[in-house]
């Protein structure tokens, strides 16, 4: 059986040490893709470096809200130059909004996140998009600034079933991290709305580790886990879960199957 793992950051020290066995430890669970993701001009370098030293590891550059810098359209331009030199860039990502972490403003995330979104559609590639705890604030934006068809995820989603139904609506999909396992977990009507032609895999490693490897470093072996949950909300064999969210990934990746 064939996964796919759409948000890693393989580039975070968590790896330093046995990368190539981590992504070995994947390979032999059936994981034919990677998505790993820059957060800012140097970790999205990094993540290219890693891309390139992995055949099954694919890139998504970009810079993440709690990473915005004092010198904003630098970064946007480093990120551009990444886009018009690698390839193996699949995604720009991570990008998006956070009120959680509150020492970055909304005024200074807004302007990062659409010259982001602006950039993925000049170069015909999807976006990848963080949301921490500003639901109502990621809606309105996209409304006020007309971005009416968005091609891309809504990764490691938390938001209600209106706000799936609002990106789905804006032809986004939807994906959710290891999270779903947990026992305190109350949103599964959440993850019932969105229906599988719209679900990816993620783990989001290395954080969010899946029950039952709770607590320990996340590894994109796990996305197992999160697949057999979701499988069991949408009553559908785990193969059939497989399929679907390889081939979800595939069409919006746009790698080879
Ligand atoms: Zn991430």
């Amino acid at each position: 059986m064939n996964f796919t793992d759409t948000h890693t950051h393989l580039h975070f020290d968590q790896y330093r040490d046995d990368l190539d066995e981590v992504i070995k430890r994947a390979g032999q669970a059936g994981i034919k893709k990677i998505l790993t993701l820059g957060t800012d001009p140097a970790s999205s370098r990094d993540t290219l470096s890693i891309a390139h030293r992995f055949e099954i590891v694919y890139a998504a550059v970009g810079i993440h809200p709690t990473d915005i810098s004092d010198k904003p359209n630098e970064d946007t331009r480093r990120i551009r130059e990444l886009i018009d030199q690698g390839n193996k860039i699949a995604a720009v990502g991570e990008i998006g909004l956070d009120l959680h972490w509150k020492e970055i403003p909304l005024e200074k995330q807004f302007p990062i996140f659409e010259q982001m979104l602006m950039l993925a559609a000049e170069k015909n590639l999807p976006v990848v998009i963080h949301n921490r705890e500003a639901h109502p604030e990621m809606r309105r934006f996209l409304r006020e600034r007309d971005f009416t068809r968005l091609r891309g995820v809504m990764h490691s989603f938390s938001g209600t079933a209106n706000d799936a139904a609002f990106y789905m609506e804006l032809g986004l999909m939807i994906s959710f991290t290891g999270v779903i396992t947990f026992k305190n977990f109350k949103d599964m009507d959440v993850v019932r709305s969105v229906p599988p032609d719209k679900l990816l895999l993620e783990t989001d490693s290395p954080f969010l580790t899946p029950v039952p490897n709770r607590g320990k470093r996340n590894e994109p072996f796990n996305v197992r886990h999160i697949a057999v949950k979701l499988a069991e909300v949408h009553s559908l064999q785990l193969e059939e879960i497989s399929e679907i969210t390889c081939r979800n990934a595939a069409s919006l990746f746009r790698w080879n199957d």
